[in-house]
């Protein structure tokens, strides 16, 4: 019973065949499948076989459909069909427009995805550091060890017994008493110094029997702390790695996390991947007609996007180049570097800034400075663009970029900036992994 219902899941749609023969007479005994759809033309039927497909129609013309295409969904037919100045194509054009598949579900789906990867591999990476850790945890016997042969050097127990004593005697302690307790407590001091060499030296001066004996001592158990030392060192040292990968490698998904979610709040430059809401406050604080939303899709178009156009300094330039003179543009660009940050530069004849979208700051231009500069002849070892004097630095490679926040950009002393050339990336060199380019027009 399950395994036929299983089945059934599996059995492909039954497809609607209707049993008329071809009304063409070399074509007899041939079922017609396809219906020609073609507006004006001369042909006694439209129903048409197999044969007329492969003969007579044979490229004649695109719009013959399925038969049982059109049963299965009628709006089907708009595929196979040319309705150049028909309402039916704008209908067309809408449905096409509208992507009404990522719904609740398909969201469901997608995140559930990332929970169990994301599951996957962290239990893959605790084993793995647990396996670490127990290699690790073995060496810990040897560092007992150590321990236990230092153990008598440290002991209390004559000590404590001799305190008990003349505790005990309190009030009525005798001379002889206290000199006793006054040689235990010395004894005690000795052993602990015993191992001290200088110590050693002037104690034993005249036993150089135990002189001897100690002195081996000290070079044994000196040696055996050395070659510990050496063994624990490497492995800890892993372990030490691995813990501060796990601080950063939160940071980071944390980080990817919040991205992801201001994304999606986003709701006026959607051309833009790397942007969060933060840029729409930016572009409408910078020039307030785009407080209308449609402003955002008519007069914001992006003209490069490395995740479609390749990260490619040539690109760049062509397609900055392809606007005409620079001095005259209005350019937003957008970087991502691979420590996880997105900032960028807003350029314009009036305005440009710098700003930084994770930490929700901007650099306003200081005055005279030029705040954009491009090496339409580049090399890969070679700036391939200057945001006013070093502060921002892109090199064609992507590869290795610096940053000297307030070379040419004002810094605002509110900002409390520490580094001023790890800012923007939280790194002195940075890779830039993603970047977009939008015109902005007036
Ligand atoms: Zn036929």
């Amino acid at each position: 019973m399950e395994a036929s219902e299983h089945q059934m899941n599996y059995e492909p749609k039954e497809r609607i065949q209707f049993n008329i023969e071809c009304e063409d007479f070399n074509h007899k005994g041939e079922l017609v499948q396809f219906i020609l759809l073609k507006q004006k033309t001369d042909l006694r039927s439209r129903l048409l076989c197999r044969k007329c497909i492969e003969g007579k129609f044979n490229q004649q013309t695109n719009e013959i459909c399925l038969i049982s295409d059109v049963m299965d969904n009628p709006l089907n037919a708009l595929k196979f069909t040319n309705y150049q100045d028909n309402v039916n194509q704008i209908f067309s054009d809408f449905l096409h427009s509208y992507d009404f598949s990522f719904d609740k579900d398909a969201i469901q789906f997608k995140i559930n995805e990332i929970r169990l990867n994301f599951l996957y591999y962290l239990d893959k990476l605790e084993k793995k550091l647990i396996e670490k850790c127990e290699k690790f945890q073995e060496t810990k016997s040897n560092f007992d060890r150590i321990g236990e042969k230092f153990a008598q050097y440290f002991e209390t127990e004559n000590l404590k017994n001799s305190l008990n004593e003349a505790q005990e005697k309190f009030g009525n302690i005798t001379t002889k008493d206290k000199q006793k307790l006054r040689k235990d407590v010395n004894t005690y001091v000795d052993n602990l110094h015993s191992l001290n060499k200088q110590t050693n030296s002037e104690q034993y001066q005249r036993n150089s029997e135990q002189y001897q004996k100690n002195s081996e001592q000290y070079q044994r158990l000196f040696d055996s702390i050395n070659e510990s030392k050496k063994n624990l060192a490497s492995k800890e040292q892993q372990l030490r790695l691995f813990k501060f990968k796990l601080d950063q490698g939160l940071d980071k998904i944390l980080q990817e996390l919040k991205n992801m979610e201001e994304t999606f709040c986003t709701l006026n430059l959607r051309q833009s991947e790397l942007s969060t809401s933060y840029m729409d406050e930016l572009i409408t604080k910078i020039n307030p007609i785009f407080k209308e939303p449609n402003n955002f899709q008519d007069k914001i178009q992006r003209i490069y996007s490395s995740k479609y156009d390749g990260l490619n300094a040539q690109q760049v330039t062509q397609k900055i180049n392809n606007l005409g003179q620079l001095n005259l543009q209005t350019l937003l660009f957008i970087f991502q570097t691979s420590s996880q940050q997105t900032f960028g530069v807003y350029f314009s004849q009036t305005s440009s800034q710098i700003f930084h979208q994770n930490k929700r700051q901007e650099f306003p231009i200081k005055s005279s400075i030029t705040a954009l500069t491009i090496n339409y002849n580049q090399n890969q070892t070679d700036i391939l663009m200057t945001f006013g004097q070093k502060d921002i630095l892109i090199k064609s490679s992507f590869i290795g970029c610096s940053s000297n926040l307030g070379d040419g950009f004002i810094v605002n002393p509110e900002y409390q900036i520490g580094n001023l050339k790890s800012h923007l990336a939280n790194q002195e060199d940075f890779d830039i992994v993603q970047m977009e380019i939008f015109q902005i027009s007036k």
